[in-house]
């Protein structure tokens, strides 16, 4: 009669786990042979019959808790929706450039908060601003960890307890549960709304401004639209009158493009430039959206402004990290070098012209021998450029469940996120940046 004194012990196992022990370490193995142990007992007093696994299963049992254990959760994937800045997919793939500035970074010391020439002490804020103000003719910029700390911080070091005057068109969600108004409670501004959802007027600023006033701030609609029976002043028209009574403004932009995208047969996005040009006095926007860089919050503009912020304590909470300054910085170059359309990958996906997404598209149906080419669109996402679409060919699969196969999709060793439409499941090759890889799962989850 088997019983379960017959089971080998721990130490018996843990010397037939040399293997596992070098690949995880003993004490997580010595977890695992114990939780293998232990659904072993519990296994045989419900079934006795089924007998006990021989000591090589134990191991295989083990390492499979070992393996579930170690898994990443944070892992590649391929890119099929034809959303460029997919916020769920992490926005914005980087550069080549600005990866290998952020793998050196990451691997040996840095001058991250270092002066080679004194050879003392310097700060972290001087690495990307120098290229900052040649972009975009900013006095100067401080970098932090995303837009959403940029703002709070903005609010914080130049409104604290002070009134804050904005529209309520603009008082938006951006999602993830970032809304202005709860941000402006965040940093203790005082929020005064003007205006109407759908209309707003220069009156309605200028009367706001018979009380003192610590800012003007406007937050750019990234991810809705009015329209309709509306109106609005131009962004230098509140300069102007929110300058005459003395108050500086704050443009969050959200994306922060610094190009237009209107050329590549997007909608326009407001630019970073044109808000500077304005007259604003501080510019904000996210690293990671229409830039193409790492996640990064970008504040620019008048150095009174910037100094003020970069005082204030929770700068700190909030600064960059030498990895993001790194990646950054390189990102920035490529738009100083005039190559971002080259370099920087969101670009270089919203370049691509239809007639190379109708060749890529031939060319995996060619390969894959079923599927049909279809004309579709692709979206920026990402809170930039709400409901603008743009043309783009997809390859679409007719497949008997189109939803079990996204399944067997996002189950492969590669996952490929793709999306279904009239039952068909779509791939854009617009946000494909490895086809071959791409082919290769599709073929082996068709053949399967
Ligand atoms: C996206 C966005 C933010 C938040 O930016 P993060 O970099 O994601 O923190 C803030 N404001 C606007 C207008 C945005 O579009």
């Amino acid at each position: 009669m088997t019983s379960l004194r017959d089971l080998p012990s721990v130490e018996q196992l843990l010397q037939g786990a040399t293997q596992l022990i070098e690949t995880y370490g003993r004490p997580l193995t010595l977890d695992a042979l114990r939780l293998a142990l232990d659904e072993i007992r519990t296994r045989f007093r419900a079934t006795p019959e089924a007998g006990l696994p021989s000591p090589d299963a134990i191991l295989a049992q083990a390492a499979s808790h070992l393996l579930a254990w170690t898994k990443p959760t944070l892992l590649p994937v391929i890119n099929a929706t034809g959303v460029i800045l997919h916020t769920n997919l992490g926005r914005a793939p980087l550069s080549r450039a600005a990866v290998a500035a952020m793998k050196e970074a990451a691997e040996d010391y840095s001058t991250l908060e270092y002066d080679l020439e004194k050879g003392q002490r310097g700060s972290r804020l001087t690495h990307a601003e120098a290229t900052l103000q040649k972009l975009t003719g900013a006095e100067a910029a401080v970098i932090v960890n995303n837009n959403a700390s940029a703002v709070l911080l903005a609010l914080a070091a130049l409104a604290h307890k002070k009134r804050v005057v904005i529209s309520r068109s603009q008082l938006v969600e951006i999602g993830g549960g970032f809304r202005v108004p709860d941000v402006m409670k965040q940093s203790q501004a005082k929020l005064v709304e003007v205006g109407t959802t759908n209309k707003i007027r220069l009156s309605d600023y200028q009367s706001a401004f018979e009380e003192p006033t610590a800012l003007v701030m406007r937050a750019h609609r990234s991810n809705f639209k009015i329209i309709g029976f509306t109106e609005e002043p131009e962004l230098g028209e509140i300069v102007e009158v929110a300058h005459q009574a003395g108050v500086p403004v704050l443009d969050d932009l959200g994306s922060g493009a610094l190009l237009d995208t209107a050329n590549y047969g997007f909608a326009h996005e407001p630019t970073v430039q044109e808000s500077l040009a304005a007259g604003v006095d501080l510019v904000c926007f996210s690293g990671d959206k229409l830039l193409g860089g790492p996640q990064a919050g970008i504040l620019l503009g008048k150095k009174d402004l910037i100094d003020k912020v970069r005082k204030h304590p929770l700068a700190r909470a909030v600064r960059a990290d030498k990895i993001c300054l790194a990646g950054l910085t390189a990102t920035l170059l490529h738009y100083l070098k005039d190559e971002p359309e080259r370099e920087i990958p969101i670009w270089r996906m919203m370049s691509l012209t239809l007639d190379q997404l109708k060749v890529r598209a031939e060319t995996w149906r060619a390969e894959l021998g079923q599927g049909e080419v279809l004309k579709s669109e692709s979206t920026v996402g990402g809170g930039s450029l709400p409901e603008e679409c743009v043309s783009t060919y997809v390859l679409a699969l007719n497949v008997g469940s189109p939803d079990k196969f996204l399944k067997k999709l996002r189950q492969a060793s590669s996952p490929v996120i793709a999306r279904t439409e009239n039952d068909k499941v779509l791939l854009d090759p617009r946000t494909v940046l490895n086809d071959a890889l791409l082919l290769r799962v599709l073929k082996g989850v068709l053949s399967s």
